[in-house]
């Protein structure tokens, strides 16, 4: 299955996608999550992105084309794959149709107050799990592997209005861009973790 996951920043898409991934067994391709690998190798792609990401905007849109290009030609997205990040713009979509053809488009829709309340909370670990402050309790560190929090660059609350910012420019018209293509299937990305997964999963049934 061929999946993809269209929201705001913070919505949940990583969060999600990353149980999906288990549960279907397909790639969790997550465009940002290969920009920060790359920031951290300090790679030439690392050192271009950082200069978009940290100003929360967009990276331009023919590198990332050719990142998810690549990516998706690999053997192991051959019988399905799930995007999230990506595409981001009507341009990306386009470039997108040409590579691969989607099956469903899950649009988890949560409002821009329960947006930046949610990402200038989050705090992450090395190892891959999402916290909030509000359910830490004061601590700042992994309960899975007990590595310190941190708090992403560009989650601080100005950069996450530049990013909502950006997000309701380019990314919000493939909502309408996918459903006219009948794949969009909207969850509601305000409830509790588990209720959206279940919608999640009843989408994909
Ligand atoms: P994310 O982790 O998906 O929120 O992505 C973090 C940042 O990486 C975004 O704010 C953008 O600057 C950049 N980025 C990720 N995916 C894309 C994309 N498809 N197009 C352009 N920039 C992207």
């Amino acid at each position: 299955m061929k999946i993809i996951f269209l929201g705001a920043p913070g919505s949940g898409k990583g969060t999600h996608a990353t149980r999906v991934k288990t549960e279907l067994g397909v790639p969790h391709i997550s465009t940002g999550d290969i920009f920060r690998e790359n920031i951290k190798g300090g790679t030439p792609l690392g050192v271009l992105a950082k200069s978009y990401i940290d100003k929360g905007a967009l990276v331009p849109d023919d590198v990332v084309i050719k990142i998810v290009e690549d990516r998706l030609a690999r053997e192991d997205c051959q019988k399905g794959f799930i995007l999230d990040g990506f595409p981001r713009t009507i341009y990306q979509a386009e470039a997108l149709k040409k590579i691969a053809k989607i099956d469903v488009v899950i649009n988890l829709v949560v409002d821009d107050e329960a947006i930046v309340k949610r990402v200038a909370g989050r705090r992450m670990c090395r190892c891959g799990e999402t916290y909030n402050v509000a359910f830490l309790n004061g601590s700042d560190t992994c309960a899975k592997c007990g590595g310190k929090l941190y708090q992403r660059d560009d989650d601080k609350e100005e950069t996450v209005k530049s990013r909502l910012d950006v997000y309701h420019k380019e990314t919000a018209p493939l909502i309408d861009y996918y459903r006219k293509e009948g794949l969009l299937k909207d969850v509601d990305g305000s409830q509790g973790i588990e209720a959206v997964y279940a919608d999640i999963l009843k989408v994909l049934k």
